[in-house]
C-alpha cells in the first residue's frame, strides 16, 4: 500500500511504498528529542513529491544519517542513510504519516544511546 507523508505545513510531502506493522522507538540523543516513531524501508520505496531543496538536513556524530526536516514548520518527517550491507534506507518517522493507527504498530524499542 502507499502512505502519504508530510511535514506540517506541506513544504515537504512524500509518499512511501510497503506494509507498516511495526516501528522503532530510539532513545539516542536526536530520536528522543524529536519523538521519532521510525519505519525503516528501501530508500526506493519513498517519493518525494515536494523539491528535495525544500528540506534542511542536520547531520551529526559519524555523518552517515541525513535527517531531514523543514525550515519552516520544524518537523522531521524522514531520514536517509545506507544499512550495514550498504543498501541506500530512508527512515520515515510514522508520526508524520497519514492514516495510520499509531496505536497499532508493534514498536521496538532500541537503545541507541548504548549503540
Ligand atoms: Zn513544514
Amino acid at each position: 500500500m502507499t502512505y502519504k507523508g508530510s511535514c506540517h505545513c506541506g513544504k515537504i510531502a512524500f509518499e512511501v511504498q510497503g506494509e507498516l506493522t511495526e516501528a522503532m522507538a530510539c532513545n539516542c540523543s536526536i530520536c528522543q528529542r524529536k519523538g521519532a516513531l521510525m519505519w525503516f524501508v528501501p530508500r526506493d520505496s519513498l517519493t518525494l513529491r515536494t523539491p528535495a531543496d525544500a528540506m534542511s538536513t542536520y547531520t551529526f556524530n559519524k555523518h552517515v544519517i541525513e535527517h531531514h526536516f523543514c525550515p519552516t514548520c520544524g518537523i522531521h518527517p524522514f531520514g536517509e542513510g545506507v544499512d550495514p550491507k550498504g543498501n541506500k534506507m530512508a527512515a520515515v518517522n510514522a508520526n508524520c504519516l497519514e492514516g495510520v493507527d499509531l496505536s497499532s504498530l508493534k514498536v521496538q524499542h532500541y537503545d541507541g544511546r548504548k549503540a
